[in-house]
């Protein structure tokens, strides 16, 4: 029924010269109805055009229920789209059940058998294929050691899942899902259930094993560091809608918009009710920049907090809240009257120069640090700052 394009065969192997697959979304829609009669239908996703190109990590990234999982259960086939279409290459996968597309999927909570030992484990999907991809006894121990010896737990192919940390057990996870030689593989908060320092090791492990693989990889978190560290692209979604496509720190040096700005960066950028008035940027009554080119009007300045200095004579005058050493950085906790939120951080390499016991700390500010977005839009306003 599947012409041989349509399945993950035999032939293809774990290796750097892997499988390679581009997904392309035309116009996903996933829309829930809704289940009582005054609430309107739910759209999880809404209208997503994109594409992942080959051999890519692609982090997807929003805040909690924003569609990351359902782009992902859309892609898996694990759910049917309401609109609009999937493509792997050229083939169109929209209406291919999930156990025909080829994918390898990783959930947050591993979902390994509790009675198996890890091989058998990793042996599992193996033992599903049919017709012509059914492999011997020996080829399909051939393939879990492989597949264990890349994420590295081929020594605890005896062991049962209770038996391991839980950072093991997702790399059992990741061996399962690999051992089927998977044309994409998505994994959604593959990190979510681990301590932070097994977090941090495992994102490094993921990308390693990723970067081997060249599998097509879609990474589901919303966590911003995370994708941002492992991701070569990212795609940031909000309420169902897709905001910014594109890599890393692109996307972090030039939102889209100000959710986007908001979104990526810890501590996050600081954001000012301000204006622009001939050429010049305000934040209440300090002119922090000239601006060329952009006619006059409201605007949010938003300052990221490594974008601020201390300066005796800085145009930016702040109430002084309080100073945090943080090891290698000072984190300046500040106020202003027309700050969007309470209060300010800027992040310095040193205190030195800061009477912390002063009322007031006045900052110049570095343009390449500053955005400025427009008040009625929130769209990011491509201004020329000096
Ligand atoms: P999280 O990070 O919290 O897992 P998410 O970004 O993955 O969130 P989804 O799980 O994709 O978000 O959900 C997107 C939206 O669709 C949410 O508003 C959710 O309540 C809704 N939703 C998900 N599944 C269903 C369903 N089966 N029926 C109705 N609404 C649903």
């Amino acid at each position: 029924m599947y012409g041989p394009a349509m399945r993950f065969g035999v032939q293809q192997t774990i290796s750097r010269d892997g499988i390679k697959m581009k997904i392309v979304l035309q116009h996903l829609t996933k829309r829930f109805p809704n289940r009582s009669k005054n609430a309107p239908d739910v759209i999880a996703v809404n209208d997503f055009t994109f594409e992942i190109p080959d051999g890519k990590l692609v982090g997807l990234l929003g805040p909690s229920g924003c569609g990351k999982s359902t782009v992902l259960n859309l892609v898996s086939g694990l759910m049917k789209a309401t609109d609009g279409q999937i493509f792997f290459d050229d083939d169109d996968v929209t209406r291919i059940p999930a156990e025909h597309r080829g994918v390898g999927i990783v959930f947050q909570n591993y979902a390994l058998y509790p009675h198996l030992t890890v091989e058998k484990n990793i042996l599992f999907p193996m033992e599903n294929f049919k017709g012509e991809d059914r492999l011997s006894k020996a080829e399909m121990k051939k393939r879990a050691l492989e597949a264990a010896r890349l994420v590295q737990i081929d020594t605890l192919m005896d062991r049962k899942p209770a038996e391991l940390s839980g950072g093991q057990q997702q790399r059992v996870a990741i061996a399962r899902a690999l051992v089927k030689r998977p044309r994409v593989l998505l994994m959604d908060e593959p990190l979510s259930n681990l301590d932070a320092r097994l977090r941090l090791q495992t994102r490094e492990e993921i990308r390693r094993i990723q970067r081997e693989t060249k599998i097509t990889t879609v990474f589901v978190t919303h966590d911003q560091e995370e994708a941002m560290s492992i991701s070569d692209l990212i795609v940031v979604m909000k309420d169902g809608m897709l905001q910014q496509i594109g890599k890393p720190q692109q996307v972090y040096d030039c939102p889209a918009n100000l959710f986007v700005a908001k979104f990526l960066g810890t501590p996050p950028i600081n954001v000012f009710h301000g204006r622009v008035s001939g050429g010049r940027l305000y934040v209440g009554e300090d002119v922090i920049l000239r601006v060329k080119d952009v006619p006059d009007q409201e605007v949010y300045a938003a300052i990221r907090p490594e974008g601020f200095q201390l300066d005796a004579n800085g145009h930016l005058k702040c109430a002084l809240r309080g100073v945090e050493i943080m090891g290698r950085d000072v984190s300046v906790v500040a106020s202003h009257p027309a700050l969007e939120g309470e209060q300010l951080r800027a992040i310095i390499p040193s205190a030195r120069n800061l009477d912390d016991e002063a009322a007031q700390v006045r900052f110049s500010v570095n343009p390449e640090k500053t955005l400025i977005f427009s008040k009625d839009t929130q769209a990011r306003i491509d201004a020329e700052l000096s």
